[in-house]
C-alpha cells in the first residue's frame, strides 16, 4: 500500500486501479474536487488524475482531501488544452506536471480569456436564434471556474430547449451549427511545450472522437509526434475492440506511450471512474515516463 503523503509518483502502476482523465466542476465536471476524490476512493482507484479544461484551479483542494482524510490515493496533477489543427479542436492532456509553472500558467491565462470571448460570442449568436441571457445563465453556472460548451448545453438543456445535451451540440453550438464560434485555441506544439516545460508528459486526448477518417487521424498524430507529443489515450470506456487496436498500433508505429482514462464528467450509466480500464500488455504505458523523475521547481 502506497503511503497517502506520496506525491513523487514514482510507483509502479502495472497492478493498480489507474484513471488519468476526468473533470471536476472547476472546469464541465459536476463535482467538486473533494467529492471527485471521495468516489475515486469508493471506485477504489489508486491513482488519479485530475485533468480539467484549460485550468488546474482543482488540484490544490484535491490534495488538501487527500492529505486531511489520509487517503491512499495517488493525485496525478493534470491539465486537458484545447487546441485547435486543421479546424479541428483537438484536446491535449497534460500529466505530471507542475501546476504552478510559469509556461503553464501563462497559457492557461491566454487559454481562459479564449473561453470568455468565444463565450460571449456563443451568447451573442444564441440571442439570435431567440435565447436571451444564455451566457449569463452559463457564467453563474460555470461560476470561478472555465466556462465550456458544457455549461452552454445544460443551460439550453435546463430551459427545455433541448432534451439532452448532446441536442444542444448537434442543434447549435457543434461545429458547424449556427451559434457555433470558430475558437481560438492555441496550437498542438504550444500546448506540447507548455507541458513539457512543466515537467508533465503530452497526451493526445480521446483520438476517437474527432470524428476523422484513419487516413486524417494518422494526419493528425504525424503532426502530435512532430510536436513532441508523448502518448495517445488508447483506452477509453466507450472504445470497440477495432478502435482499440488501432490506437495501439499508432502507439507502436510512431513510438508513442499509451495513457487510458474515463474522461469522467459526471455520474453516468454509461461510463465511471476507473471503470474498463486495462493497459494492453504490448503498450508501453504512459507513467513509464516519469516514474523515477522528480518534478521540476518553476
Ligand atoms: P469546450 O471545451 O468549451 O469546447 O466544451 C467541450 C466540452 O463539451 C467537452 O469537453 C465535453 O465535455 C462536452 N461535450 C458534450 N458533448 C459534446 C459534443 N458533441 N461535442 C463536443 N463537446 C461535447
Ligand atoms: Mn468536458
Ligand atoms: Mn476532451
Ligand atoms: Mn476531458
Amino acid at each position: 500500500m502506497m503511503s497517502t503523503t506520496d506525491f513523487t509518483n514514482d510507483k509502479d502502476f502495472s497492478n493498480l486501479r489507474v484513471d488519468l482523465h476526468s473533470h471536476t466542476n472547476c472546469s464541465d465536471g459536476a463535482l467538486t474536487p473533494q467529492e471527485l476524490i471521495e468516489r475515486a476512493v469508493n471506485f477504489q482507484i489508486d491513482v488519479l488524475a485530475i485533468t480539467d479544461h484549460d485550468t488546474v484551479s482543482g488540484l490544490v483542494s484535491a490534495k488538501q482531501t487527500i492529505l486531511e482524510k489520509n487517503i491512499p490515493l495517488t493525485l496525478i496533477d493534470g491539465i486537458e488544452i484545447s487546441t485547435q489543427w486543421q479546424g479541428f479542436e483537438i484536446h491535449i492532456v497534460g500529466l505530471n506536471i507542475a501546476p504552478e509553472h510559469q509556461a503553464l500558467t501563462t497559457l492557461i491565462l491566454q487559454q481562459q480569456q479564449r473561453r470568455e470571448d468565444r463565450a460571449t460570442a456563443m451568447g451573442v449568436k444564441l440571442a439570435k436564434c431567440g435565447f436571451d441571457d444564455v451566457y449569463t445563465d452559463a457564467k453563474a453556472m460555470a461560476g470561478e471556474g472555465s466556462i465550456t460548451r458544457a455549461h452552454f448545453a445544460r443551460v439550453l438543456l435546463q430551459r427545455g430547449v433541448v432534451s439532452k445535451m448532446q441536442a444542444a451540440f448537434d442543434k447549435y453550438i457543434g461545429k458547424g451549427q449556427r451559434a457555433y464560434v470558430n475558437p481560438n485555441w492555441c496550437s498542438i506544439e504550444d500546448a506540447v511545450a507548455a507541458i513539457h516545460a512543466a515537467g508533465g508528459v503530452a497526451v493526445m486526448a480521446h483520438p476517437i472522437r474527432y470524428d476523422l477518417s484513419t487516413k486524417w487521424l494518422r494526419r493528425l498524430i504525424v503532426d502530435f509526434k512532430a510536436a513532441q507529443g508523448d502518448g495517445l489515450e488508447v483506452v477509453l470506456p466507450q472504445m470497440n475492440k477495432e478502435q482499440r487496436k488501432l490506437m495501439l498500433s499508432f502507439c507502436l508505429e510512431y513510438n508513442l506511450h499509451a495513457s487510458m482514462g474515463s474522461d469522467f464528467h459526471q455520474p453516468s450509466r454509461w461510463s465511471d471512474l476507473g471503470r474498463n480500464l486495462v493497459m494492453p500488455e504490448q503498450a508501453n504505458a504512459i507513467w513509464q515516463l516519469w516514474q523515477g523523475q522528480a518534478t521540476p521547481k518553476n
